[in-house]
């Protein structure tokens, strides 16, 4: 039997329970799922689906990433709610996959993780699986795990194997409107130029969810637990001289600018540190923060392209500010100014749950 898989959290407890109801049958999952947004959290997923199809001794076979082609078949549905037109679309077109796929390995079964998912509409998913029996002679298997506590015992494994958790269910118009709904930033859109991994982002997580694996690797115990804190993302920070120039300059992390704007000019310096006499901005000299982070950025384009990692970013705030709360901004520059100032923001702190990788 061919089971397409969706994630970890639906496909352990799904993949366990047919394991126990058809143990004369050969399962093979098959990870294809090209609604999954940003490529990212894609990987994150399918990460996680192996790491759990290992533990049960199942193979999982990968495919295409059609993305485009996705996007084309849910055209003129973008903003169809979750369980409505668009997901049938894209219901019908990952069956279509996988069930050309059980036809190329020679398959007569297939069924799909996503009908263990509270989430999704079982009716839907049985109507688009019966309609590919017709068309291909490939046996769709509408088994109904939820029922009978087993939600509840999906839970239970879940958090017995620390799977993945996503949040949405994944493709971009339904991370939108969940967004939306929840008055949250949408920041799993968030991709830096500069590639910096930033906290609780996906790329975050994807570097910790492999190290969880060379630690299972290892016979290493560890637990993934759970943190509050205060994010933080900059959307757009420019320093204008006058009325137009635009001068190289890098905002570190956590700078923040209640009205965005703010317009002045450097005051009096103390200890490499130039104060400006609007909205508490420090500005710092590229040589200056050098000599903080140990670098040898030559020019301000080098540092916003691969600036330091984000500890080492607040570090250096830490080492410039006197208390672990401070929202001010700190701008780096190449050289001092001595003229009227623009200083433009745009960022936004807001509260936020991490996780980390702690090491028994
Ligand atoms: S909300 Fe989920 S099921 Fe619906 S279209 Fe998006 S990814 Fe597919």
């Amino acid at each position: 039997m061919l089971v397409h898989i969706c994630c970890s959290v639906d496909s352990h407890f799904f993949l366990e329970k047919l394991q126990h109801d058809y143990p004369q049958e050969k399962l093979t999952g098959f990870f294809y799922d090209p609604n999954i947004h940003p490529y990212s959290e894609y990987q994150l997923r399918l990460l996680d689906v192996q790491r759990s199809c290992k533990k049960l001794g199942i193979e999982v076979l990968e495919g295409e990433y059609d993305f485009e082609a996705w996007m084309q078949a849910v055209r003129g549905l973008e903003k169809e709610p979750e369980k409505g037109a668009r997901c049938e679309v894209c219901f019908d077109k990952r069956f279509e996959v996988s069930a050309k796929k059980a036809l190329e390995l020679g398959e007569n079964k297939i069924t799909t993780t996503l009908l263990v998912s509270p989430l999704k509409s079982q009716e839907q998913l049985k109507k688009s699986g019966d309609a590919f029996y017709e068309k291909y002679g490939v046996e769709f298997i509408a088994v109904d795990y939820r029922a009978d506590g087993g939600t509840q015992d999906q839970s239970r494994v879940t958090k017995e194997e620390q799977l993945y958790r996503q949040d949405y269910c994944g493709c971009i118009y339904g991370l939108t409107m969940q967004r939306e709904q929840q008055e949250r930033l949408m920041d799993e859109m968030f991709s830096p130029i500069s590639k910096q991994i930033l906290p609780a982002s996906i790329e975050e997580r994807l570097a910790m969810y492999k190290k969880r694996m060379l630690l299972e690797d290892e016979g290493i115990e560890y637990k993934i637990i759970k943190e509050k804190f205060l994010n933080y993302r900059q959307f757009n920070f420019k320093l204008i001289k006058g009325k137009k120039e635009v001068i190289p300059a890098y905002a570190l992390t956590y700078s923040t600018l209640p009205r965005k704007r703010a317009q002045g000019q450097i005051e009096f310096e103390d200890k490499n540190i130039h104060y400006f006499n609007r909205e508490e901005i420090k500005f710092i000299t590229l040589d200056y923060f050098n000599s903080l982070c140990n670098s040898e950025y030559k020019n301000i384009k080098e540092l916003i392209f691969n600036p330091p990692n984000f500890d080492e970013e607040l570090k250096i705030r830490a080492s410039i500010e006197s208390n672990n709360y401070a929202l001010s901004p700190i701008i780096v520059v190449e050289y001092l100014i001595d003229a009227k100032l623009t200083v433009a923001i745009d960022a936004k702190t807001y509260e936020d749950t991490k996780e980390k990788l702690i090491i028994l």
